[in-house]
């Protein structure tokens, strides 16, 4: 079975949901950067200072604050024991020390599952979107609503629209997207670890075709 997994793909793909169901079912460590720094934001650590700025414009995290968190976190038990890290790498130095990490421990990254999907429904997908900022699920307000309205099933809290989740951050997030991520589609097509799936099928189809990847 594949333990070690990147998720890929551009905001809104589903790449978040897709993860809580691999999550769930193969008892994986998901590690979301985003949700990572929402949650310091929310707490008012120097952390969440330093990136709120970068966060609320829509732009990328510099690597230098990015690395540091994951340095920390990418430790040898972690990588032993298997992760599946979405919204990480996003640059090709990230990208790259990713590489040195798991090479120091001889535990390479198994998969890279790039989720692909069209502008319209990303759009569609990330206005309608609402999260928890307890645990970070994620709801759609028409596809994919809480049992009772605004409140997360898993842990009771208030859901909210993130403030990066309105239409003019969104169009910057997207500029990011392809100018600086998407190039690593083709740094790991090139490795032979990459896996497309289409994101326009929904979440749970593309977790079926996940789960098989990780399985096989
Ligand atoms: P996400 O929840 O993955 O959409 O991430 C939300 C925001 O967090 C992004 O728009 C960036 O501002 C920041 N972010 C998350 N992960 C990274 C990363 N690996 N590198 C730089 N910025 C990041």
């Amino acid at each position: 079975m594949k333990r070690r997994i990147v998720l890929l793909g551009p905001p809104g793909s589903g790449k978040g949901t897709v993860a809580q169901l691999l999550e769930a079912n193969f008892q994986l460590e998901h590690i979301s950067t985003g949700h990572w720094f929402r949650r310091e934001m929310a707490e008012g650590t120097v952390l969440g200072k330093q990136v709120e700025g970068y966060v609320d414009r829509g732009e990328l995290v510099p690597d230098d604050l990015v690395l540091g968190l994951m340095e920390n976190w990418l430790t040898p038990g972690n990588i032993e024991q298997g992760f599946l890290l979405d919204g990480f790498p996003r640059t090709r130095p990230q990208a790259e020390a990713l590489e040195t990490f798991c090479a120091a421990k001889d535990a390479p990254v198994d998969v890279v599952l790039y989720i692909s999907c069209p502008e319209d429904l990303i759009l569609e997908r990330i206005t309608g979107r609402r999260v928890c900022l307890g645990c970070g699920k994620n709801y759609h307000v028409r596809t994919l609503a809480p049992r009772s309205p605004g409140i997360c099933d898993v842990c009771g809290l208030p859901l909210a629209q993130r403030a990066d989740d309105t239409l003019p951050v969104v169009k910057n997030r997207l500029e990011f997207y392809e100018k600086i991520t998407e190039p690593l589609v083709e740094y790991y097509r090139e490795s032979g670890k990459l896996v497309s799936l289409n994101g326009a099928l929904g979440s749970e189809a593309v977790y079926d075709e996940a789960a098989q990847v990780l399985a096989a």
